[in-house]
């Protein structure tokens, strides 16, 4: 029943804005969330872009501090099927489920038609880097900046931010899971030097090809949670 409650077509009234918890989601379908990246990539301030779902969302009932940051952040977007379920009860629809693994493609090959650059962080030790394997072989002309594990000590960690910040990279992804990315992410913004970070969770570990997406089938029936 869930499922077809949810594939339900959202009512073109849908406000701009939806208070989920007390977290104010940017109700964006995913085109137009990755216009709006796009637009950030041009802005000079640095821009932090969250992907709250609905794990996240409990959790900011006991993590204030993670509640402030997706206050803070530029860019807030609900991400997943649960999400769509909770604007469905609270009667503030969600336009759609903008996640970060299937905004990853559409905007890595937007990236590769300017020449910025991506930098991948986050993973256990290899995976960032199969990552990058993965998007040379399907964006040749995107420009991989750098890359580094997410298992590094608190006294490694500016040795991290340096290497960002002389990368270049105009995007960061940070795959370290909710809510520890975006905390990150948040601190050390600034120093990185980048127009744009996120925090992508699991999304490494797909790419790379460490873990199994859900089949097509079970996304299209919003079951991939399920899985
Ligand atoms: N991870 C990391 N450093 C840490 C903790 C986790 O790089 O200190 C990585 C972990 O290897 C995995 C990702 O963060 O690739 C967490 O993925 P998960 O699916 O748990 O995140 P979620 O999507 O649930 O936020």
């Amino acid at each position: 029943a869930i499922p077809a409650v949810l594939m339900g077509a959202t009512p073109v009234t849908a406000a701009d804005h939806v208070d989920v918890l007390g977290i104010d989601i940017d109700n964006l379908t995913m085109e137009e969330a990755l216009a709006a990246i796009l637009i950030t990539l041009k802005s000079p301030e640095p821009a932090q872009v969250c992907f709250v779902n609905a794990d996240c969302a409990n959790i900011t009932c006991r993590d204030r501090e993670y509640l402030e940051v997706l206050k803070g952040a530029s860019l807030t977007l609900a991400d997943g099927i649960g999400m769509r379920l909770a604007g469905k009860i609270l009667g503030q629809p969600i336009r759609e489920n903008v996640n970060g693994t299937d905004l990853f493609p559409r905007l890595s090959d937007a990236l590769s038609r300017t020449g910025q650059g991506l930098y991948l962080l986050g993973g256990r030790p290899g995976i960032a880097e199969g990552v990058a394997q993965w998007l040379q072989e399907h964006y040749p002309q995107l420009v991989i900046s750098g890359t580094h594990h997410g298992y590094f000590s608190t006294a490694e960690e500016p040795d991290v931010i340096a290497e960002i910040a002389r990368s270049e990279a105009a995007v960061l992804m940070v795959a370290f899971g909710a809510p520890k990315q975006d905390q990150w992410i948040a601190r050390n913004l600034a120093a990185t030097r980048v127009k744009v970070a996120m925090g992508v969770g699991g999304l490494f570990d797909f790419y790379s090809g460490n873990i199994p997406r859900a089949p097509q089938w079970m996304r299209e029936v919003n079951a991939e949670w399920l899985y």
